[in-house]
């Protein structure tokens, strides 16, 4: 440490005379000078790896949480469309758009006109997990991490898809997981832990919500029929009474939007596009093609009697790739994900009745975007990386980006907390006159 503060007070004053000379001299002296020379120069600092991770802080007990004030919306949503890219921050942004086309290539995030930034800790703890954040935006309350639509005191919270059947919306919930999954479940659901798939695939199927589409097959059948239930219950066989089921794609272009009963689509044994199971892939739909029918068949709702619509479409295994530090299952995902975006923009900007709302629950995996070589800053390469366990990879505190267009969209701006993204959906909306559900 001695070493950089006698290193740095010897070339501060050749910084200062660029400084003072101010602008292109200035730059022309610190440009000779050498940047590269300065970086290399720099000794760095003795210690292993695992010292470097070694800063382990006890935080301060901290203050309470107070809800951000809103401004009032005068012009109202009709309809929401919500996509949350489940472990993306900014490094996921990036690390996309740079693989996709380059530093001046733009993605479907970057036509938004108002972004904000997102602080995503849970009751519990610093680094949130999918249920405790889904619960955050799906009810506006923190809770511990694992809990579904429950508050730290096990209570149950009221969720936006039950608010707003009480006033005449219609929703619709979207997954390329299982969609027993943490964050479409913390819209249908209310357990203690994230993991009782049993009980969570009852609960969703017994909601309001009309739409729900993904996989997970195999939390519908029982373990004697090759599936996941340890109750024993054929629940693909028992929703036939009360559901559509959905198993291929075809079925989504081919169904007749006049059914008016609930959809229950189930395109993969698990997660859409596992590698395990590559016999199901051609018969599974892209988000951008589940959000299509949503939409089609929210419009449908909305002709018939509900007030709006809301559709939720989570992206969810961009944080499986953080999880597996893997840059090209990243930018696979990304693009599923990309692409689902600029359908639920197309739509919202010829129908300007739409809010439209993208985000995500936490970061993933520590990734940066670092020069190749360390000392090297002329290289056309990057290197990315990802920062935490091997194979294991965690989730981050760091915020989250949330990216807002249409009406009601004046209030996803500034720094949020995750909490707060459910008011602004609220307050977005027009919940004055109690219509009561337009489902019956
Ligand atoms: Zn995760």
């Amino acid at each position: 440490m001695k070493k950089i503060f006698s290193y740095l007070k010897k070339n501060i004053l050749v910084i200062a005379i660029s400084f003072s000379l101010g602008g292109f001299a200035g730059y022309k002296v610190l440009e000779s000078f050498g940047i590269a020379f300065l970086i290399n120069s720099i000794p760095i600092p003795e210690g292993s790896i695992a010292d470097k991770d070694a800063f382990l802080k006890t935080l301060p007990e901290g203050k309470p949480l107070v809800q951000k004030e809103l401004i009032p919306v005068e012009k109202k949503a009709k309809n929401i469309i919500l996509l949350i890219s489940d472990g993306m921050s900014l490094s996921q942004v990036s690390s996309y758009r740079l693989m996709k086309g380059g530093p001046n290539e733009r993605i479907s995030v970057d036509k938004f006109p108002i972004s904000g930034i997102v602080l995503t800790h849970s009751e519990d703890a610093i680094v949130t997990d999918s249920a405790s954040s889904a619960t955050a935006y799906s009810t506006g309350k923190k809770t511990n991490n694992g809990a579904l639509g429950l508050d730290a005191d096990n209570k149950i919270l009221e969720n936006f898809t039950e608010i707003i059947n009480r006033y005449g919306y219609v929703s619709s919930l979207i997954s390329t997981s299982e969609i027993t999954h943490a964050t479409p479940a913390a819209y249908a659901s209310h357990i203690d832990l994230r993991w009782k798939t049993d009980e969570i695939s009852l609960q969703m199927m017994d909601s309001d919500v009309m739409t729900i589409l993904g996989g997970g097959r195999h939390f519908f059948l029982p373990e004697d029929m090759g599936g996941k239930r340890s109750d024993g219950l054929n629940l693909l066989e028992k929703v036939k009474s009360s559901h559509t089921v959905l198993t291929k794609k075809s079925e989504l272009e081919s169904f007749n939007y006049s059914d008016k009963g609930k959809v229950v689509g189930l395109f993969a044994d698990e997660a859409l596009r596992d590698i395990e199971t590559p016999e199901n892939h051609s018969s599974e739909p892209t988000s951008s093609e589940m959000l299509d029918f949503a939409i089609n068949r929210s419009e449908h709702f909305n002709k018939n009697g509900c007030k709006g619509f809301f559709v939720m479409v989570e992206g969810s295994q961009v944080d499986w790739a953080g999880h597996a530090n893997d840059i090209n299952y990243l930018k696979r995902e990304m693009k599923d994900f990309d692409e689902a975006v600029n359908t639920a923009i197309d739509y919202a900007s010829n129908n300007q009745e739409t809010l439209v709302i993208v985000t995500a629950d936490h970061e993933t995996g520590g990734l940066l975007i670092e020069p190749a070589t360390p000392t090297d800053y002329t290289a056309p390469e990057v290197k990315f990386s990802f920062n935490t366990g091997i194979g294991y990879g965690s989730h981050t505190g760091v915020p989250v980006p949330v990216y807002a267009y249409g009406p009601g969209s004046e209030n996803f701006t500034g720094t949020l907390d995750n909490t707060d993204i459910f008011f602004a959906m609220i307050e977005a909306l027009d919940l004055e006159s109690n219509t009561g559900s337009c489902l019956n």
